[in-house]
């Protein structure tokens, strides 16, 4: 059996240099430590609650990425942090050249995004772009409150209550 070198999850990703250690590609499961991911995701507020595995696969064009973990965010709403599974898959056509790459783009391929051996990424930036992507889209809670409407929930009972009280010219009830 002839070994093939998987590249390392922070080397640059070069098309070229996978294609000479990896002649038939290769198909792989990293485990990311979440210190990796720090400078990325702590900024955000953003923190990994369970170990992230990315499968990665390349056959020489095309690179595949599948990760699952489960992350936790501030809710856009109330800012409690939110817990979330996620699992998310990308599909990258691999370019030595960014000319090249961006030729591609013109090719209207709607599965693949496109990556050039010149664009510096790594699979751990990858990843990275990946979680904030899925932060930006995530969801709030299924019911919370802005931190300054903590009664909320009797406004929308009685909505036009204070519409009530303009409409009779300011009586002595609306002045309690
Ligand atoms: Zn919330």
């Amino acid at each position: 059996m002839s070994a093939i070198e998987i590249p390392a999850i922070d080397e640059p990703i070069s098309k070229h240099h996978w294609q000479v250690k990896c002649p038939s590609g290769f198909v792989h499961r990293f485990r990311v430590d979440a210190q990796d991911l720090m400078d990325r995701l702590q900024p955000e507020g953003v923190a990994l609650q369970a170990p992230l595995e990315v499968d990665v696969a390349f056959d020489g064009e095309r690179l595949r990425l599948a990760l699952s973990t489960e992350l936790s965010y501030p809710c856009g709403r109330c800012l409690e942090p939110i817990r979330q599974p996620l699992s998310r898959s990308m599909a990258y056509a691999l370019f030595d050249s960014a000319l090249e790459a961006d030729e591609a783009l013109d090719l209207e391929d709607d599965e693949h995004e496109t990556l050039s051996s010149e664009d510096g990424a790594t699979l751990i930036s990858l990843v990275g772009d990946e979680l904030l992507i899925a932060v930006t889209e995530a969801p709030t809670h299924p019911a919370c409150n802005p931190p300054a409407h903590a009664n909320g929930s009797e406004e929308r009972l009685r909505p036009f209550a204070g519409l009530a009280g303009l409409l009779r010219g300011g009586t002595k009830d609306e002045n309690r």
